[in-house]
């Protein structure tokens, strides 16, 4: 028998674990299933923008060599312009690209975690950078979101955190899986602490161009001084999560970043480079990025219109309570103790078997009072309303165990 590694032992990744597999067999068995657990815009049908599929089009017979392992020249100037234009400085050389945000996180963290490094996470926060910390070795410490105070990230609840090992602060603005834009005070707070207890500060900021009346703020411009990594890419602004197309840009002091920088690009050069055609993406897609957002989150929006039909339907189900989301495409509601309502995973669990609707418990987020969960708001507004009413079904019948 081949034994799985023992570093795998504890890793958790349960967005793609044991409650989808289970929604898959139930629909080959016939049963069809509304899947409101992930954050895949495509899947749901919402459309790419053209001038980015023409440009990985044309690009596509020029693309069959290699690149750089920090990716093409071209996609990285496009990004250096367009960090310009939110007034941060950056060379091209300090930006890598990769086949998405979910390649770049463990490699940015395999770079400079030593065994027992500890690095600062939000809880609730997206799954993923746990299980990067544990493979690279390190340990995750979570710190806490305020649900009271639009969860916001709670300052003196990450200060006492803090020991002689932690390396890293790691930030999610706007936040998965709750929808929270941070605010400047808060971010300016953390880089704050960055600063002073000598953190390297890891920006994820994929959701940054999906925003409804609230705006983002890039973390890296309100702290030049203080070494940042910030990750982006446009698997959710350009809904084409299926062509891997990101990148992470490191700032800060040269003199701070330099060996970091290098050991990044010796660590990406194991995989020889980014998916090629996916950078062509890059440069038209940033040209345009006010009109694509526009188009999804504006006044006529789809994601405007389907987080405002989810967020309405569910305001109706008494069993459930919910901070109004400003950013991303998700619901993080928490579960009235009144109700007979179980833990988390427990009502994820009747919720598929019961009434056909595939949602994520909060534990899932590392949120471990087990009274929220998180649905995502990408279906059409008839598919969203069809779920809602399944899910207050289940409370008023009580089969809420
Ligand atoms: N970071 C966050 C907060 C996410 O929600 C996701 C995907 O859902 C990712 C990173 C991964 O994005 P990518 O498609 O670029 O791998």
């Amino acid at each position: 028998m081949i034994k799985p590694a023992a570093r795998l032992s504890d890793l958790s990744y349960g967005l793609r674990g044991p409650l989808p597999q289970l929604a898959d067999t139930l629909e080959q068995q016939g049963r069809p299933i509304i899947r409101l657990h992930l954050g895949d815009p495509a899947a749901h049908g919402l459309p790419a923008p053209p001038h980015v599929l023409d440009a990985v089009k044309h690009a596509l017979e020029h693309s069959r060599a290699y690149t750089a392992a920090q990716g093409l020249t071209a996609a990285r100037e496009a990004i250096a312009a367009y960090y310009h234009r939110h007034g941060l400085a950056l060379h091209p050389s300090d930006i890598h690209l990769g086949n998405g945000v979910s390649e770049l996180v463990p490699l940015a963290l395999q770079a400079f975690l030593n065994p027992g490094d500890e690095v600062l996470l939000p809880s609730p926060g997206y799954p993923l950078w746990a299980a990067s910390v544990q493979l690279a070795g390190g340990v995750p410490v979570y710190y806490r979101c305020d649900e009271h105070n639009g969860w916001q990230p709670d300052r003196d609840h990450l200060s006492d955190q803090i020991t002689a090992r932690t390396v890293a602060l790691v930030t999610n603005t706007p936040h998965n899986p709750t929808g929270a834009v941070w605010n400047p005070a808060t971010l300016r707070t953390l880089a704050d602490i960055a600063r002073s207890r000598e953190l390297l500060l890891m920006a994820d900021e994929i959701y940054a161009h999906i925003t409804y009346d609230a705006q983002h703020t890039v973390l890296a411009t309100l702290a030049p001084d203080v070494p940042c990594v910030t990750f982006s890419g446009l698997s959710k602004i350009c809904c084409i999560p299926g062509f891997r197309s990101a990148w992470m840009a490191v700032s800060g002091p040269r003199a701070a970043t330099h060996a970091y920088t290098e050991a990044i690009t010796q660590l990406a050069s194991l995989r020889l480079c980014p998916n090629v055609p996916a950078q062509h993406a890059i440069p038209p897609a940033l040209e345009h990025i006010h009109q694509t957002q526009d188009s999804l989150t504006g006044p006529a929006g789809p994601l405007r219109e389907r987080l405002n039909t989810a967020w309405e339907t569910l305001s109706h189900i008494p069993a459930l309570t919910c901070t109004r989301p400003q950013g991303a495409f998700y619901l993080f509601p928490r579960i009235s103790t009144a109700t007979a309502s179980p833990h988390d995973s427990t009502l994820a669990d009747s919720l598929l078997r019961d009434q056909g609707v595939l949602i994520a418990p909060g534990s899932d987020f590392h949120l471990t009072s087990g009274d929220h969960i998180r649905l995502s708001a990408l279906a059409d507004p008839a598919t969203i309303n069809k779920a809602m009413t399944r899910i207050a079904h289940h409370f008023d019948t009580g089969t809420a165990t």
